[in-house]
Parts: C-alpha cells; sequence; structure tokens
C-alpha cells in the first residue's frame, strides 16, 4: 500500500478538500502510474452531487488521467518505466462476457470496475484521478502517442473515446451531415473530431456567444437553439444528432432535425428523468439512441487518430484548489473547453 495525496468530496455534494488515500501495492499485472493532469468531466459533477443515485464517499472523481508509469509489476508486457499513459472511466471488468471479449469492456454485462465511484474485484472502492499516482491493471491503461501533450490528452480518456465511439459507429464521414448539441468538454471533442473525419458538422448551442471558436474547432455552421427559428431552418437535415448536453432536452424539437432514418444519439446523461415523444421517432423512420465512453482498444484507436489529426482538448489548466470553483464553472456552462488539474499541484 502507499500513501497518496487526493482531492475528495467526503460527503455528497460537499466541496472537494485535499484529504491522503492508500493505493494498494503493485501486483503482478499492475501499473503504477504518476497522474500528470486529470481532465474534470461533468459526470465527476453528477457523481458528487449523487445526481445519478447513491455515491461511495469519500469520493475521489477523476476519468480522464494522463501520467508516467513509474513502477510495473514482474508480469507486465506492454509498459516500462517512463511509458507516457492514460486512464479512463474503467479499470476492470468480468474479461469473459461476450462484449469484453469484442474489446467492447464498456459494455461488460456484468458491469465494468468503474475508475472511481465503484467497489473493486478486490472489495476496496476506488478512487480515481484527482491524485498523485494510481495503480492499474495495464489491460486496462492506454498509450498517449508521443505528438500528444499529456494536458490536451488528458480529456480525450473521456470526452475524446465518448464522441469517437458513436461517430464512427454510425459512420460518420464525407457527405454525412452531424449536428453536435452543446459546446463544452465532449461537445467541442465531438466538433474537432466529426470534421477530421470529413463529415459536416453544426453546433447546436444555447447562444452565439461561442461561435468564433465553434467555426475555428471545425464546424462549418453554428445556431442557437434559443431562437425557435434554428428548429425551422434545420428541420430534416442531419444525419445525426449527437446531445452532448448535461440537462434534459426538448427531444422532440431534437429529432425533427433528423432526416429519414437519421439517428440521435445520446450522450449526456442528465440527473432527471427526460419525455421522450414518440410521435417525433416514428415520423420519419427516425432512431433515438445512446452510447457510453468505449472499448479499450477504441480507447487506443482513438488517442492514434488524435495524435495523427493533431486533436487534443482546447483546456484550460487550473490548479487542485481551484476545482470546486471550477465545478461551478462548468455547471453554469462557463468551460473552454475542459479544466483540467495540474496534479503538481495537489
Ligand atoms: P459540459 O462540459 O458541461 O458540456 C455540456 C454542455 O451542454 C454545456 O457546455 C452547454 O453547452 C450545454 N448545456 C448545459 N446545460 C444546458 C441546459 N440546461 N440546456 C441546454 N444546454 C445545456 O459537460 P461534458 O463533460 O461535456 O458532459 C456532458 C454530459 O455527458 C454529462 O451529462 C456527462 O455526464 C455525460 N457524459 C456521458 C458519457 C457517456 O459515456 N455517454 C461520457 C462522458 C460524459 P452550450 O453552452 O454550448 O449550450
Ligand atoms: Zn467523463
Ligand atoms: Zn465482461
Amino acid at each position: 500500500m502507499t500513501t497518496v495525496a487526493a482531492y475528495a468530496a467526503p460527503s455528497p455534494k460537499a466541496p472537494l478538500e485535499r484529504t491522503t488515500i492508500e493505493r494498494r501495492a503493485v501486483g503482478a499485472h499492475d501499473v503504477l502510474i504518476d497522474i500528470r493532469f486529470t481532465g474534470i468531466c461533468h459526470s465527476d459533477i453528477h457523481q458528487v452531487q449523487e445526481g445519478w443515485g447513491e455515491g461511495i464517499f469519500p469520493m475521489v472523481p477523476g476519468h480522464e488521467i494522463a501520467g508516467v508509469v513509474s513502477e510495473v509489476g514482474p508480469a507486465v508486457t506492454r509498459f516500462t518505466v517512463g511509458d507516457r499513459v492514460g486512464v479512463g472511466c474503467m479499470v476492470d471488468s468480468c474479461r469473459v462476457c461476450e462484449n469484453c471479449k469484442a474489446g467492447l469492456q464498456q459494455y461488460c454485462v456484468r458491469r465494468p470496475t468503474w475508475t472511481y465511484n465503484a467497489v473493486g474485484k478486490d472489495g476496496e472502492p476506488t478512487y480515481g484521478g484527482y491524485a498523485q499516482r494510481i495503480v492499474v491493471d495495464e489491460n486496462y491503461v492506454l498509450r498517449i502517442p508521443d505528438g500528444l501533450p499529456l494536458d490536451v490528452a488528458a480529456p480525450l480518456l473521456c470526452a475524446g473515446i465518448t464522441t469517437y465511439s458513436p461517430l464512427k459507429h454510425w459512420n460518420v464521414g464525407p457527405g454525412k451531415k452531424v449536428a453536435v448539441v452543446g459546446f463544452g468538454g465532449l461537445g467541442h471533442m465531438g466538433v474537432r473530431i466529426a470534421h477530421a473525419l470529413g463529415a459536416e458538422v453544426t453546433v447546436l448551442s444555447q447562444s452565439l456567444r461561442k461561435k468564433d471558436d465553434g467555426l475555428r474547432l471545425g464546424a462549418d455552421h453554428y445556431f442557437a437553439t434559443g431562437d425557435p427559428a434554428t428548429f425551422d431552418t434545420l428541420r430534416g437535415t442531419f444525419d445525426m444528432v449527437l446531445n452532448t448536453v448535461s440537462a434534459p432536452l426538448d427531444f422532440g424539437a431534437f429529432l425533427g432535425l433528423l432526416r429519414t432514418d437519421g439517428a440521435m444519439v445520446n450522450l449526456g446523461l442528465p440527473d432527471e428523468p427526460v419525455q421522450i415523444p414518440l410521435s417525433a421517432v416514428l415520423g420519419d423512420r427516425r432512431s433515438l439512441t445512446s452510447s457510453g465512453i468505449g472499448g479499450i482498444p477504441e480507447t487506443q484507436e482513438m488517442l492514434d487518430f488524435c495524435a495523427e489529426h493533431g486533436l487534443g482538448a482546447v483546456i484550460e489548466v487550473i490548479r487542485a484548489d481551484q476545482i470546486n470553483e471550477a465545478y461551478e464553472r462548468v455547471v453554469r456552462s462557463d468551460v473552454r473547453y475542459r479544466f483540467v488539474i495540474d496534479i503538481a499541484t495537489i
């Protein structure tokens, strides 16, 4: 066991504060990672607030982890000391179910072991990346390509893969029109990746406040959802509507933007239940579907793709003692476009 400094919420909805946690001893298949940067995902806030249900406290959030390997167990074959690595939303899964065998560990039928707010196979709670070090089985560790600085790579471990996976699954590319709803952490990566895949990309944001950034980061068009005319202008336009919004939406209005056979893919997971008018789906054989992060092989593919296309996240690096303030800004949609904690400041 090693004691490491971390930032934790001691109880539900409480501000995060500096503390220490224990990491397990490095096992045969484990890698010890000195964390350098961790992104703040809106999912961290949902979970600290218990928006998705009861949490495990104290809670050390953080599943957008980038760092350097400082020790490896004797059976580790894929990593050596000094390697630049990342860890995303999961640190284990059953490894034997159909989905695990297919590299879709995020859909493990027995549920993956989430990086934090979960209980590992050893019966101990998992603690995430707002901490100086983490111990992870090498099979759930990703390699960060040389071309990607660690600070801009960290958010790819969740925001990057969560947008890359559905864009690939629904064959987004040249000739396809994609709308990205919400221009925050996931949204800005969705725009960058969809553009790099060759699609025609439209941002649907609450206002035009971030339009210049949207166009600079690869959007072809940018509309305000606060303007009702947007929904008339864009009716029946898109092959895919990628919803990254953290709050409930007027689903009928957004489904109406799809072409026949188009798909609205939900990535956002609001605290509140949502209402879906089925008539908006039936009308034009539209699909309403969802996607969750991505499997380990696809996460590596995404990191390599982002390195090849020079696609890091657009970030604001903060000190650890600014985490609570950053949470407030994320909730106010005042983020451009991901807060990343400099772990050296813990
Ligand atoms: P974020 O950075 O806060 O971005 C969400 C964006 O949604 C905001 O920037 C804002 O964009 C828009 N928005 C926020 N409140 C809104 C409201 N009341 N009405 C309309 N639009 C609103 O959050 P994120 O980290 O990208 O995460 C987004 C959601 O995805 C969260 O619910 C998160 O838990 C979930 N998530 C899911 C997965 C998955 O595997 N499916 C993975 C990661 C995260 P504008 O200012 O442009 O309107
Ligand atoms: Zn996340
Ligand atoms: Zn499984």
